[in-house]
């Protein structure tokens, strides 16, 4: 059927691709994606031979043009690198536009690193707010985790390994005493979840470089972690 389908892929293991984001693939006119030769090796990966069309939200919108055309006489699919297109990835301005010119916009969903992470993390599920990418400019990323951590909600946000001390840094300056998790290389090989104090991430963290993609995630305010609490004050306060 004609339309805009945003498919998610493997954000590592390619088990993890869908039986029916293999029919989509398939059977789509065309795919349009962030890099052609990520999804060229995919796709070879998953014996399909498609046509690749570059797409960048940012990019002028002829390319855009170009796809919501297609979308309106055949399918057209929209993957990103990894996971799930839009989520810190292009699309957005693609699904808007087929929105408005009525086209069908369908999800075939999948991977997407934050829920992978946040699932793992042991932290608090039921009320959550991602922050995509915290910035790389520390007044901005202190910023950014002043105005959020006050939000009764776990914090999740995308990370690049180099980025992690600093990043931790920023945490206990603003935030301190949260319990914190580092989600890494998900559903790869190395797979690891590690959660603690900031203190303690730290020390492990620059003992043992990270490699490879890294989720972060805070816990909301009042889940403190117990070196936090002031033990000697709150004896006093039970034995007055
Ligand atoms: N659209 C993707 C999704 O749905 O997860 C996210 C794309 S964003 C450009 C890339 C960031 O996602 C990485 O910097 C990292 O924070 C996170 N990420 C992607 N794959 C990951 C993985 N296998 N393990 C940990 N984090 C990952």
């Amino acid at each position: 059927y004609p339309g805009l389908y945003i498919v998610a892929t493997p954000i590592g293991n390619l088990g993890d691709l869908s039986a029916r984001a293999l029919a989509v693939l398939k059977a789509c006119v065309a795919v349009a994606c962030e890099d052609t030769r990520v999804t060229g090796k995919l796709l070879h990966h998953a014996g399909i031979k498609q046509r690749l069309i570059r797409y960048d939200d940012h990019a002028d919108g002829s390319v855009r043009e170009r796809l919501l055309a297609m979308a309106t006489q055949e399918a057209v699919a929209l993957v990103s690198d990894a996971g799930t297109p839009l989520i810190s990835d292009p699309g957005y301005k693609l699904v808007r536009e087929a929105r408005e010119r009525g086209i069908a916009v369908v999800s075939v969903p999948g991977p997407s690193a934050l829920i992978v992470a946040l699932t793992l993390s042991g932290l608090p599920t039921d009320r959550f707010l991602f922050g995509g990418f915290l910035p790389v400019k520390d007044k901005a990323r202190r910023d950014v985790l002043g105005e959020l951590g006050a939000v009764r909600a776990t914090l999740v946000f995308y990370e690049t390994s180099p980025r992690l001390l600093d990043a931790l840094a920023a945490i206990e300056a603003v935030l301190p005493g949260r319990e914190v998790a580092v989600a890494r290389e998900l559903t790869k090989k190395f797979e690891e979840c590690r959660s603690g104090s900031v203190a303690e991430l730290t020390d492990h963290y620059t003992s043992h470089p990270p490699k490879g993609e890294i989720v972060l995630i805070i816990a909301p305010p009042g889940e403190a972690s117990t070196d936090d609490l002031d033990i000697d004050a709150l004896l006093q306060a039970e034995l007055a």
